[in-house]
């Protein structure tokens, strides 16, 4: 392009016109000015024309855009040309189209700083987002949470369907898990199923929390991948920064990966916060795993043993073998204050040696006293998974020759035999030759499939506590709890429940079949000498005795009274204002009234207590009613009456069910 002093085109060539897409006759005579993209401001083009005035040329890169308003970057040098005077005559400008290779350039960026596959943030750029909110936080004086997050089952869904499905899950999930979190904060991915996520100008801990809700609950909404719908969930961990120490960015997501592991162990699809404190005391045990080393040494390591019995019969099943530290200054210590130290650590499999031999001669001593009692022992997924294991086992077995194989029982956690399903199973299958039993722990924390249910041969389910817990009010969890003993008995596995705490948790495990119960209503953990009394005084409470399973028909009883419990509990919690919104009002739709309408009315069709039901039930709801519409501008002081009204209609209504189910299994 030439112009006259002034800038006006005087001439173009042919790759002038290729490039902007002008012809040569659309710019003769016009200013340059018309290739101006907007995207440099005066300052740009008077230092341009300085530079030009001052030495004569200007060369740099410029946007720039072609007449179908695509901006485009090229490459110019523009030079003065002189007259045999010297004074100017012509600017020559030169230039090349260098729009793909920016574009090459913007890729290799991103690809050093992005994800490939889901075009997040990867660890390079994380450090540097990491860096830059650490010090906006000290500038504000706000914290910054650092939110480790690894997926649960993802490794199955590769397994299963191949990495590209994978891939395309990977994708997604992304996606909606960047959604769930705010503006300016930043997600990014490790690699593999790991992602980190950077949460920006907290004003305190609180203030991440539904943050960190919103993204466990986003990655664990099922996701549709070629016609499939998969499914996993996030075990996450959180650390906040500032803290009481200097901590690098290094350091913190160290921790955070650490509290995601303490996730993992509780069972996934939660979060753990890293308690800074507690990981300071810990850090101080860390040098004391030599004090642990010599706690075994000199016999202060002890076995707790807790009863399994049948809550029905009342026969006892065996003992469970539970670590106690018999600290000489801390007194006496649960696993969960020292076993984390040594966790993953080699000496674990020697304390397990220990526990496993310590169990057997129990046993033997007590077959000599003449109680032949099954005692089951927790393996850590480390310890069971040394090649040796089985010959180790094998050993002690030989060791303790009045034990039979049978008169053990290894507990395993569901969680860890999910993560090495192949090995896991086929040790157990070793061990089901030699004769000793398996159970899975804390069964339903770890969502096996029905697949894998099926290839871990282990004979014994133990439903977990937090599921029997809380039974009696959240009918989610009595459907869990009534879903795994379906899945045992279609599996021919017996199911146990743990964290049988009272006698209304026994007697409502008894009412859906479950008659193996372990728990503090049975027997706290008790030491050795004390368990041949405590066989000798145990028998089952009468109210256990006298229940016996509700048949297919009545179930659906058990599960109304449930749900009416949940949904007083959270019309009660609303009004006293630890809810936000009441349940639902309509007395069709909360999950008792569409009881009422659909299968009691076929099932009490001839009930004459039916009518009774439904009237308790409707005065409910029209007091529920008029609680809610006063409750606006009221003090909860204000109708304490009325909440005594609820609970005794509340009981008044159960006592019914009750009656019910009791009457129909006299019939
Ligand atoms: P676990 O195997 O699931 O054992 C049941 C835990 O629940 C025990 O806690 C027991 O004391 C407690 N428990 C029993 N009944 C009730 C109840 O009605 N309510 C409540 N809230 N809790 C109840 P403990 O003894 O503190 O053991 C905790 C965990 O430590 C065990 O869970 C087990 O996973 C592990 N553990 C215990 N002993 C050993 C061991 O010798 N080796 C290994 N590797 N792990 C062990
Ligand atoms: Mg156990
Ligand atoms: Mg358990």
């Amino acid at each position: 392009m030439i112009t006259d002093p002034d800038g006006t085109i005087l001439d173009v060539n042919s790759a002038f016109s290729r490039i902007t897409d002008y012809s040569r006759e659309e710019v003769l005579g016009k200013n340059p000015r018309l290739l101006a993209s907007g995207r440099h401001d005066t300052a740009f083009y008077a230092g341009m024309w300085q530079e030009l005035l001052k030495h004569g040329h200007w060369s740099g890169e410029i946007w720039n855009r072609r007449k179908n308003g695509e901006v485009y970057a090229e490459m110019l040098t523009i030079s003065n040309v002189y007259d045999e005077q010297g004074s100017l005559k012509y600017y020559v400008g030169l230039f090349s189209d260098i729009t793909t290779l920016k574009e090459q350039q913007r890729k290799l960026e991103r690809i050093a700083h992005y994800d490939v596959l889901t075009g997040l943030p990867n660890r390079v750029l994380l450090a540097d987002r990491l860096y830059q909110a650490m010090l906006q936080a000290q500038r504000r004086n706000t914290l910054v949470g650092i939110v480790y997050l690894d997926l649960d089952g993802f490794k199955q869904i590769n397994d299963a369907h191949g990495h590209d499905v994978g891939d395309q899950f990977l994708i997604q999930l992304a996606e909606r898990m960047k959604h769930a979190l705010r503006e300016g904060d930043t997600l990014s991915r490790l690699g593999g199923d790991e992602f980190v996520a950077v949460l920006m100008d907290l004003v305190d801990h609180a203030a991440s929390l539904n943050i960190i809700e919103r993204l466990m609950t986003s990655a664990a909404e099922p996701i549709h991948v070629k016609g499939m719908e998969l499914k996993v969930s996030a075990s996450l961990g959180v650390t906040f920064f500032p803290q009481a120490e200097v901590l690098d960015a290094d350091q913190l997501l160290r921790q955070a990966d650490q509290a995601m592991y303490q996730a993992k162990q509780a069972g996934k699809n939660r979060y753990h916060i890293f308690d800074a404190e507690h990981d300071r005391t810990v850090r101080g045990y860390h040098e004391s795993l030599e004090r642990i080393r010599i706690a075994l040494k000199s016999g202060e390591m002890v076995l707790y043993y807790q009863p399994k019995v049948n809550m029905h019969s009342g026969a006892v099943l065996g003992m469970e073998a539970l670590i106690r530290w018999q600290h000489p200054q801390r007194g006496l210590l649960l696993p969960g204050a020292f076993m984390s130290v040594i966790e993953q650590h080699p000496f674990s499999v020697e304390l397990g040696e220990w526990v496993l031999d310590t169990a057997l001669g129990q046993i033997a001593e007590w077959r000599r006293a003449g109680v032949p009692l099954q005692i089951s022992v927790n393996i850590d997924a480390m310890h069971l998974q040394q090649p040796d294991f089985v010959t180790r086992l094998r050993y002690l077995l030989a060791k303790h020759p009045n034990v039979e194989p049978g008169d053990l029982e290894l507990e395993v956690l569901e969680t860890s035999a999910l993560d090495e399903i192949d090995q896991v199973s086929e040790i157990i299958r070793d061990c089901r030759n030699l004769g000793v039993g398996f159970a899975l722990d804390d069964f339903g924390t770890g969502y096996s499939s029905l697949t894998y249910l099926k290839r871990l041969p282990a004979g014994l389910l133990k439903i977990d506590q937090s599921f029997v817990r809380d039974m009696l009010d959240d009918p989610d969890d009595l459907a869990i709890l009534e879903g795994v003993l379906g899945l045992a008995s279609a599996f021919s596995r017996n199911a146990i429940a743990e964290g049988v705490e009272t006698l209304a948790h026994g007697e409502m495990l008894l009412k859906l079949g479950c008659q193996f119960g372990q728990g503090y209503a049975i027997a706290r953990p008790m030491p050795s000498k004390e368990v041949l009394q405590w066989l000798n005084d145990w028998q089952p409470d009468q109210l256990w005795s006298e229940t016996v399973r509700l048949s297919r028909d009545d179930q659906p009883l058990l599960f109304a009274a449930v749900e009416h419990r949940a949904w007083i509990a959270h019309l009660l919690q609303y009004v006293q204002g630890e809810k936000l919104a009441p349940p639902v009002l309509d007395r069709h739709q909360c999950r008792f009234g569409q009881w009422l309408d659909g299968q009691a009315k076929t099932r009490l069709a001839d009930s004459p207590m039916l009518q009774k039901i439904i009237s308790i039930h409707e005065s409910i709801h029209d007091s529920a009613e008029q609680l809610v519409n006063h409750k606006i501008g009221v003090e909860v002081k204000d109708f304490l009456s009325e909440i005594e009204t609820f609970e005794s209609h509340r009981d008044e209504l159960l006592l019914l069910l009750n009656e019910l189910m009791e009457h129909s299994n006299r019939d």
